[in-house]
């Protein structure tokens, strides 16, 4: 949690503890945090991980950078000023999440290393990063949105990967790369770390 502008303000503590959510859950709550180049598979994979994790009665849920920045960041643009308040702001929600016995799965391009550790730090122990990682060209081939290609004719500033930077992971949890391993199998890779984790039950 950060500073409050306010000095009036005292946090509640709930009557329900982490540990009887999580009881109750049968799994852990945490935040896995998805990092990469647009079109790297993070929406893709964190969707498909949702469902599998719902499918097996667990709590998941998905905060996707598309989906923020029309609500709660819609404020924001693309400066490295605003990128670093975005995952701010996201990095307080997942906590929330993981707090309330969730397994929020977070796909944000991020791209900045100072950005994320800050949000590491704000989930003492509960934070997973997870590298979803292509190389460049392949995601542009990709292009799902047609967004490189309008970066590339300068009709969108400040683009990762093509006109402002992405500083990989240098120790993340997981690498998954996506060129190499089908959708299944990077949900496969990361239920197995669930596990080892104890995230959740099983072997
Ligand atoms: P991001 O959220 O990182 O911007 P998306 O998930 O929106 O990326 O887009 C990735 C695109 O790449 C999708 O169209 C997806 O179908 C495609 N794709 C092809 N192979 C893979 C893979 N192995 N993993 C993830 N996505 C893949």
């Amino acid at each position: 949690m950060g500073h409050p502008k306010s000095a009036n303000i005292t946090a509640t503590i709930s009557k329900i503890s982490l540990e009887q959510r999580e009881r109750r859950n049968r799994h852990r709550g945490c935040v896995l945090w998805f990092t990469g180049l647009s079109a790297a598979g993070k929406s893709t994979i964190a969707n498909e991980l949702e469902c599998a994790l719902f499918a097996k009665g667990m709590h998941a849920f998905v905060l996707d950078g598309d989906r923020i920045r029309h609500g709660l960041c819609s404020d924001l643009a693309f400066s490295p000023h605003d990128r670093q308040e975005n995952i701010r702001r996201v990095g307080e929600v997942a906590a929330l999440f993981a707090q309330a016995g969730f397994i929020c799965i977070a796909a944000f391009i991020s791209p900045y290393r100072a950005d994320r550790s800050l949000v590491r730090n704000m989930n003492d122990g509960n934070f997973y990063e997870v590298y979803v990682n292509a190389p460049l060209s392949v995601c542009e081939s990709r292009d799902p949105k047609g967004l490189y290609e309008k970066a590339r004719h300068n009709e969108i500033k400040n683009f990762t990967g093509i006109s402002a930077p992405y500083e990989p992971p240098m120790n993340p949890e997981i690498e998954l790369r996506t060129d190499k391993l089908a959708v299944s199998e990077a949900v496969e890779r990361i239920l197995r770390h669930l596990k080892k984790w104890r995230v959740v039950k099983g072997r």
